[in-house]
C-alpha cells in the first residue's frame, strides 16, 4: 500500500534494527484518515470470506479494528490485557509474551462476544514474532469460532510471525511488509 509506504518513510522512526517507532500516526496520535485508508484495503482483501467479526488486541489495533469493521459492517472487538471486574464468569484467556517489553502477559475475551462457527478476522499494527496473532488466534479457537484471516498493518519480514502464521495455515494481508531496519534504514520489500 503505497500510501502507508510513504507515511512511514516521512513519519516512522527506527528505534534499533528491530524496533520501528509510529507513534505520531498509529500507535499514539492517530491519522484517522489512514485508519480509514487501512479498513477499506483490509475489506478488498477479506471481502468474500464471510467475516462476521473483527477481533484485535488492546491498545494499538483499536482504531484499525473499528476503521476495519466499519467497511464490513460487522460487530468490532477487542481482547483486553487485564481482566476487569466487570467481566461475567464465562472468559476466554491465554498467555502472549510482549515482542516491546518481553514480559508475558494474558489476554481476555468475553465469551460472549465471540461465537461458535463465526468467521473472525483478526487485525493488529505490527507483525513481528507473531506472539500476539498467535494469542489472538488461540481466543478464537478457543471459542470454537474460525480465523478467516489475519491482517496486518506492518509487518517486519525479517522477523519469524509470518512463517509462524502461514505454518498455520492462516491467510495473511500484510499493508506494508519491511525487509529490514537495518542501519537506521527503512527498506520494504
Ligand atoms: P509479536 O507478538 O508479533 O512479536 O509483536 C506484535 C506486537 O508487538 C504488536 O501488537 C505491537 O504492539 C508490538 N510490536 C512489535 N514490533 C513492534 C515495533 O517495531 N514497533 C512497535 N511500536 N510495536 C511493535
Amino acid at each position: 500500500m503505497e500510501k502507508l509506504k510513504n507515511i512511514i518513510n516521512i513519519q516512522a522512526r527506527v528505534v534499533s534494527d528491530s524496533i520501528l517507532k509510529v507513534d505520531s500516526f498509529l500507535n499514539h496520535q492517530i491519522d484517522c484518515d489512514l485508519m480509514d485508508d487501512l479498513g477499506k484495503e483490509f475489506h478488498r482483501y477479506f471481502k468474500d470470506k464471510n467475516i462476521d467479526r473483527i477481533l484485535t488486541i488492546e491498545a494499538s489495533g483499536i482504531a484499525i479494528g473499528m476503521a476495519t469493521a466499519r467497511f464490513f459492517q460487522k460487530p468490532f472487538v477487542f481482547a483486553k490485557k487485564k481482566k476487569p471486574s466487570t467481566m461475567p464468569g464465562a472468559i476466554l484467556s491465554t498467555k502472549v509474551t510482549s515482542f516491546t517489553k518481553n514480559v508475558d502477559y494474558e489476554i481476555f475475551l468475553s465469551c460472549e462476544f465471540v461465537n461458535r462457527g463465526e468467521n473472525v478476522l483478526i487485525v493488529d499494527d505490527f507483525l513481528a514474532r507473531g506472539n500476539a496473532a498467535m494469542g489472538l488466534c488461540e481466543l478464537v479457537e478457543k471459542g470454537k469460532a474460525h480465523i478467516a484471516g489475519i491482517g496486518i498493518v506492518i509487518e517486519k519480514s525479517f522477523q519469524p510471525g509470518r512463517e509462524r502464521l502461514l505454518k498455520k495455515g492462516y491467510d495473511i494481508c500484510s499493508l506494508a511488509r519491511i525487509k529490514s531496519l537495518n542501519n537506521n534504514k527503512i527498506t520494504f520489500y
